[in-house]
C-alpha cells in the first residue's frame, strides 16, 4: 500500500472539525434525532413517574386507604411502563436507523467517488485496503455518531444535575471538586490522542489483513502448486499480530484512563472530606449535608466514568470517519472537456508523447509520433517493458500525458469528456476482465438498461460465444463465476471480445489477446478476431505473425521509443530490429 497515497495523517483536519462535518451527514436527518431525543425523554419522565408515583402509593394507599386510587394504581403504573416501553423502542429504533442511515450514505459516496478515481490512484492503493475501508472504517463512524451521542447526552445531563446539587449543598466544598475538571481535562486530551493513532493504525492492520488474505484466496492456485501454505500463514500471522498488537495498545490505554479518573476523584473526595471534618464548626456543615455531599459525589464517578469511555468510541470514529473523508476526497480523473465528437470515424494522432508514470522513474514513452487513418490497422511490437501497453492505456486517457498531444478526428482527447472518447474505444486484453455475472450481463456489460437482444445474439455469434453458451444448464443467463472461473480460457476470451463487438466501438486495442491461449482455442478466437477487426480503427500488440504481416504499419518499440516503422516487407528488407525480433520470435509464431 502507498503510503503518502492512502494515509489520512498527510493532512488530518482537527477532531473538531471532523466531527463537525460528520454531523453534517446527521443533519439532514435531524427530524429522526428529534423524535429519538423524545423518546429519551419519555424513558427518564417515566423513571422519574415511577419515582414520584410513590409518594402517594404510600400516603394514600397505604396510610389513608383511598380505595378508588387503589383501583387506579395498576392502571397508573401499567401506563408508565408501557410508555417507557415505547420511549426505549422509539429511542432504540431512531438511533439505529441514523447511524444505519449515516453509515449508507457515507459507503455510496465513497464507493462513487472510488469509482471516478483515476488509475494511478488504484495502481497506488491495495484493492483489499479499500474494501476494508469501506467494511470496517465506515463501520466504525457509526459507534461515534450513535452510540456516543446516546451516552453522552444520557450522562451530560446526570452529571450536570448532580454538579449543580453539590453547589446547591455547599459550594465551597463543590468548588474543590470542581478543580479537579483541568486534570480531567488534561487526561481526555492526552487520551484522545492516542485513540486515535491507535485506532488509525487499527484500520490500517486491517487493510493489511485484508490484502494479505486476498492475494493468498485469489492465488490458491499457485499457493497449492508451489506448497506456499507455510509462507501464506507467516505473512497473515504477522499482519493479524500486528492488528492484535494495535487493539491491545489502544486497549491499555483504555484500560488505564478509567482507573486514572477514578483516581483522580477519589483524591478529590479526600480533601473534600478532610476539610470538611476540619472545618466543620466554622463552615457550618451539618452531618446531614455532608453525607447527602459525599453521596452525590460518589454518583457522580459513573458519569465521569463512562463518559471517559465515550471518548473513547469518539476518538475511534473520528479516526474513522478521517479516514473514509480522506477516501471521499480522493482525486478523481480530469473530466472537463467540452468539445463534441458522437461516433468518431476514427484517425488516430500520436503527436510527440512522452510520459512517465511517477517523475522519480523517468521516461517510460519518449517523443512516441505515429497516424493511423480509420479503418487501419497498426502493430505495435517490441520486448517487454518497451512500452507498448502504455502507449494503448494513453489512448484511453488512463493517465495525464507529461507532453505532446493525442488527437482523436483531430480533436485533442484532453478536450473530449471522457464519456466522449471512451464510448469510441475498446479493448480485449491478455487479462480477461469479467464479473461474477451472467453471460448476458458479461457481454451487454455497461448497456444493460436497453440491452438490445438481437444485437447481443449478433455478437454472441461473432465472438463463437454461441457455440458454448447454449449447451450451459441456463444458457444465457447461467452465472460464470468470479473472474468467470467457471469458463475455460478461451472461452473467456471469446466472451471479453463479444463484449468488444457487442460496444461496436470505431476503435480497438487488442492487447497480447491470443497470446495465452491453446491452438484449437485460438483459432475460434482468432475467427472471433477477425470479425471484430473488420471496418475498424485497431492497434495490435504482441499478436499472430499472420495479422502482424497484414498490418497497414508496424511500430518497433525499444525502451520507450519508437526505434522502426513500416509495413513488414519494408521492415524485413531493412535488416533491423524488426528483423531480429521476427527471426527469434517466428517459432512461438507470436511478435
Ligand atoms: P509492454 O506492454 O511493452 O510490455 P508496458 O507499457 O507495460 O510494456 O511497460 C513499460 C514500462 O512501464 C515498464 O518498464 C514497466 O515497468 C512500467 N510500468 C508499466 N505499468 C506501470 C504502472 N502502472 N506504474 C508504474 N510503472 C509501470
Ligand atoms: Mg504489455
Amino acid at each position: 500500500m502507498n503510503a503518502a497515497a492512502s494515509d489520512p495523517q498527510a493532512a488530518t483536519p482537527s477532531g473538531f472539525q471532523t466531527y463537525k462535518r460528520l454531523l453534517g451527514y446527521a443533519w439532514p436527518y435531524r427530524g429522526v434525532f428529534i423524535i429519538a431525543v423524545i423518546g429519551l425523554l419519555v424513558v427518564a419522565a417515566s423513571e422519574f413517574s415511577f419515582a414520584a408515583l410513590l409518594k402517594p402509593i404510600m400516603d394514600e394507599g397505604f396510610v389513608e386507604r383511598d380505595e378508588v386510587f387503589i383501583q387506579k394504581i395498576p392502571l397508573y403504573l401499567t401506563f408508565v411502563f408501557v410508555a417507557r416501553a415505547l420511549g426505549q423502542f422509539v429511542e432504540s429504533y431512531s438511533m439505529a436507523w441514523l447511524g444505519r442511515k449515516v453509515i449508507f450514505d457515507l459507503r455510496e459516496q465513497m464507493f462513487a467517488r472510488l469509482m471516478l478515481a483515476p488509475t494511478a490512484y488504484y495502481d497506488a492503493n491495495a484493492s483489499a485496503s479499500l474494501i476494508s475501508k469501506l467494511i470496517y472504517d465506515v463501520e466504525q463512524v457509526a459507534q461515534a455518531s450513535t452510540a456516543a451521542l446516546r451516552i453522552m447526552l444520557q450522562d451530560s445531563i446526570h452529571a450536570v444535575v448532580l454538579l449543580s446539587y453539590l453547589f446547591y449543598l455547599n459550594a465551597r466544598l463543590a468548588f474543590i471538586f470542581v478543580l479537579i475538571a483541568p486534570i480531567i481535562a488534561v487526561l481526555l486530551h492526552l487520551t484522545s490522542q492516542r485513540f486515535r493513532v491507535t485506532s488509525r493504525n487499527i484500520q490500517i492492520t486491517m487493510g493489511g489483513i485484508a490484502d494479505v488474505a486476498k492475494e493468498a484466496f485469489q492465488g490458491h492456485h499457485v499457493v497449492k502448486i508451489f506448497a506456499g501454505q507455510k509462507h501464506e500463514q507467516i505473512v497473515f500471522g504477522k499482519a493479524n499480530a500486528d492488528n492484535r498488537r494495535q487493539f491491545l495498545k489502544k486497549a491499555a490505554v483504555a484500560a488505564a484512563s478509567v482507573p486514572l479518573v477514578v483516581l483522580t476523584i477519589g483524591v478529590a473526595v479526600v480533601t473534600i472530606i478532610y476539610i470538611a471534618v476540619s472545618n466543620a464548626q466554622t463552615d457550618n456543615i451539618s452531618a446531614g449535608t455532608f453525607v447527602s455531599f459525599l453521596g452525590a459525589m460518589l454518583m457522580l464517578l459513573s458519569p465521569l466514568k463512562r463518559l471517559m469511555h465515550v471518548n473513547e468510541i469518539i476518538q475511534t470514529g473520528i479516526a474513522a470517519a478521517q479516514s473514509v473523508f480522506f477516501a471521499i476526497d480522493g482525486p478523481i480523473e480530469q473530466d472537463h472537456g467540452t468539445a463534441k465528437l458522437g461516433k468518431a470515424a476514427g484517425r488516430i494522432e500520436f503527436d510527440k508523447v512522452s510520459f512517465q508514470y511517477t517523475q522519480n522513474k523517468g521516461d517510460v514513452l519518449r517523443n512516441i509520433s505515429f497516424n493511423v487513418e480509420p479503418g487501419q490497422m497498426v502493430a505495435l511490437v517490441g520486448s517487454s517493458g518497451s512500452g507498448k501497453t502504455t502507449t494503448a492505456s494513453l489512448l484511453f486517457r488512463f493517465y495525464p500525458l507529461s507532453q505532446g498531444e493525442i488527437r482523436l478526428d483531430g480533436k485533442n482527447i484532453n478536450e473530449l469528456p471522457l464519456n466522449g472518447l471512451r464510448e469510441n474505444l475498446s479493448m480485449v486484453t491478455q487479462n480477461i476482465v469479467l464479473f461474477n455475472d451472467t453471460i448476458k450481463s458479461n457481454i451487454a456489460y455497461g448497456d444493460l438498461e436497453n440491452l438490445d437482444e438481437v444485437k447481443l445474439m449478433q455478437a454472441a455469434k461473432a465472438a463463437h460465444v454461441d457455440e458454448f453458451a447454449k449447451d450451459l444448464p441456463n444458457g444465457y443467463e447461467t452465472q460464470i463465476g468470479e473472474q468467470g472461473m467457471q469458463l475455460s480460457g478461451g472461452q473467456r476470451q471469446r466472451l471479453a471480445i463479444a463484449r468488444a463487438i457487442y460496444k461496436d466501438a470505431p476503435i480497438l486495442v487488442m492487447d497480447e489477446a491470443t497470446s495465452s491461449l491453446d491452438a484449437e482455442s485460438e483459432s475460434k478466437v482468432q475467427q472471433a478476431i477477425t470479425t471484430l477487426l473488420k471496418k475498424r480503427t485497431t492497434l495490435v500488440i504482441a499478436h499472430r505473425l499472420s495479422t502482424i504481416q497484414q498490418a497497414d504499419l508496424i511500430l518497433v518499440f525499444s525502451k520507450g521509443q519508437i526505434v522502426e516503422r513500416g509495413t513488414h516487407d519494408e521492415l524485413i528488407e531493412r535488416q533491423g530490429f524488426y528483423t531480429r525480433l521476427y527471426e527469434t520470435r517466428i517459432q512461438s509464431d507470436i511478435l
